[in-house]
């Protein structure tokens, strides 16, 4: 069967045949069906095109046991309920031609019938002007089961045992947890496409997201990423003509000022089709260039409507990337929408520097501008810093496990700090050097379990999205041991009452959701390496922060006394070292 595919060695001496019908429909059937996110996708995007107003969805064990979605949309005639599970069957093209002004999500008829050789289907539906309902079971693509029913208006399919006969695709499932974070990703990109339609996923017997289907797309962000971001949201594109090309740009975007560790937030519809573009990304953040740190994404829900004539859906089996005619246009449309309404904010709600407490180092010297941050005005460097690897070619001995004694000199670009050493100049990255002091303080002290905690003085509500709450709900007892205390209050609502120490001020919020963004997936003792990583640049100082000598002296002091001091937990070195040998031969004293 199926699981041939991933075990067998080629051979060329195999005769060719045709693949038997149920090889060759598993095997179309995966491109449709990878995971339980995607079957949720596609009977979604089936209510939808319906032209449902309410849309339940349900999963249990992760989607395995079961997903089921209901909706009030048109239907399935008695008539039409067999041919709806035929391959290619489709009521919403015809022809060829149609592609070119397609309007629906499905055309490809595909869907049901990948969905039912991976999977029992049970399909209760009610069209308008019948006066019962019908029932329709199948089990790997067979009809087993056909009965009268009573219904109102609507479709409820409910799919069971997914993958219970294809163990290789099952095999590659991860935990329940993380499959049910990438169905309620789905279901929250639809509610935020759809703010008209009311939206309900319901997660083992819990309720994950509601949204009202008012219309307001504040409303669905609301339910979707909490209250308190709603609340920052800007509208984008608020009464906007059409561009040249006919292309409208609706939506809100993040201020400056909130931002998230990946591009998970960065939400794209393209005539209400949620799809990922890297292009439409790039444009989004370029139109924040200057706004924002390194390594930080903005909030973004991205509404463009354009003529369909001007955009291929047809060049990916799941429909998850689109292709424009006119690429650039679409570019310079996004990137001008989303610049406008930042460039109108006054300039206090730009981004504000905030004070990063360290721990050991006491708070000194108020740090930088935030035009300097934003990297506007480079600052020259002393000296062409050697790339790392060529530092390591240039100093002959081992890399240094730790460093020698070093006197501190000043510091350079409020960045860095220029030390000298028994042998030479060293540049210290001040950012990187303190993240790995923190991340060795922070795994020594969970090993010894002294983590410092820092109790929050009146508990802290904290909201998740569906997809956070997946993860929080399993990796809670191990955020405990980092220091966080966190209590279920209500639904995808959370009171926080003590954080790890080294976070201090308000940056914990960030943090955390960075942790719940990244949290998940794979082995325990990554994950919890990648608290520890997180934790550490979290709390370590930021380059920008003008130190004072003794913070400067304190942090070497620190760095020299931890182990693998020369790279920080990412891997980036936090040390470049010019030998005395090397500025001789610089300067030309010697040969
Ligand atoms: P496609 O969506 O590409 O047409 P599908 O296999 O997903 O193909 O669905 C086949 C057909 O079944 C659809 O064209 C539609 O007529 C019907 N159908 C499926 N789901 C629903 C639903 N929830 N409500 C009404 N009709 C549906
Ligand atoms: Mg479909």
């Amino acid at each position: 069967m199926l699981d041939r595919l991933h075990g067998t060695v080629y051979s060329h001496t195999m005769p060719i045949r045709v693949l038997d019908q149920t090889v060759a429909s598993q095997i179309a059937a995966g491109e449709v069906v990878e995971r339980p996110a995607s079957v949720v996708k596609e009977l979604v995007e089936n209510s939808l095109d319906a032209g449902a107003t309410r849309i339940e969805v349900e999963t249990r064990g992760g989607g395995v046991e079961l997903i089921r979605v209901g909706d009030d949309g048109s239907g399935i005639g008695r008539d039409e309920l067999g041919i709806a599970f035929d391959r290619y069957a489709t009521s919403k093209l015809s022809d060829i031609d149609d592609l070119q002004s397609i309007a629906t999500f499905g055309f490809r008829g595909e869907a049901l019938p990948s969905i039912t050789v991976v999977a029992r289907v049970e399909v209760v539906t009610c069209a308008a002007g019948e006066t019962s309902g019908e029932t329709l079971t199948l089990d790997q693509g067979k009809v087993i089961d056909s009965r009268r029913g009573a219904r109102s208006r609507g479709t409820t399919v409910a799919v069971s045992g997914l993958f219970r006969t294809v163990p290789a695709r099952l095999k590659f499932l991860k935990s329940a947890s993380t499959e049910n974070s990438h169905v309620a990703r789905v279901v929250s990109r639809y509610a935020l496409a759809f703010p008209e339609v009311s939206f309900s996923l319901t997660i083992d017997g819990r309720k994950v997201v509601t949204t009202p289907g008012g219309g307001r797309l504040v409303d669905s962000v609301v339910a979707v990423y909490g209250a308190d971001i709603a609340a920052k949201m800007l509208t984008i594109g608020d009464g906007a003509e059409p561009s040249g090309g006919g292309i409208t740009v609706t939506g809100m975007v993040s201020p400056p000022e909130l931002t998230r560790a990946n591009r998970d937030y960065l939400n794209f519809f393209v005539n209400r089709r949620a799809i990922g573009s890297r292009l439409l990304a790039w444009a989004v953040e370029q139109a924040y260039h200057g706004m924002l740190m390194t390594g930080r994404h903005p909030l973004a829900i991205i509404d463009i409507t354009l003529p369909p004539s001007e955009v291929d859906v047809n060049i990916h089996p799941t429909k998850a990337e689109v292709r424009f005619r006119n690429e650039r246009a679409v570019f310079a449309a996004v990137q001008k929408t989303v610049r406008s309404r930042l460039m109108d904010l006054p300039p206090t709600t730009g981004w504000q520097p905030r004070p990063f407490p360290m721990t050991g180092i006491s708070e000194r010297g108020a740090g930088y501008s935030p035009d300097r941050q934003s990297g506007s005005g480079p600052v020259a460097p002393l000296w062409p810093a050697p790339p790392p690897t060529e530092t390591a070619a240039t100093t002959p001995q081992a890399p240094l496990v730790s460093l020698p004694a070093l006197r501190v000199i000043g510091q350079v670009a409020a960045s860095y700090i220029v030390a000298e050493g028994p042998d030479g100049v060293y540049l210290i990255d001040q950012h990187a050097a303190h993240e790995r002091v923190l991340f060795e303080q922070i795994k020594r002290q969970r090993a010894e379990r002294k983590l410092e905690v820092q109790g929050l003085l009146e508990p802290a509500s904290l909201e998740v999205t569906p997809a956070q709450d997946e993860v929080l709900k399993t990796d809670h007892p191990r955020l405990a041991e980092f220091g966080f205390t966190i209590e279920p209050f209500g639904e995808r609502s959370y009171l926080v009452r003590a954080i790890p120490a080294l976070l201090g001020g308000e940056d914990w919020r960030e943090t955390l959701s960075e942790l719940l963004d990244s949290g998940n997936g794979g082995p325990a003792a990554d994950w919890t390496e990648r608290v520890a990583i997180t934790l550490a640049c979290h709390g370590a100082v930021r380059a920008g922060k003008v130190l004072g000598d003794d913070e400067m002296r304190q942090l070497i002091r620190e760095l020299e006394s931890t182990a693998l001091a020369r790279t920080c937990p990412h891997g980036r070195p936090t040390v470049l070292h010019i030998s005395s040998g090397q500025l001789e031969r610089e300067f030309r004293r010697r040969p």
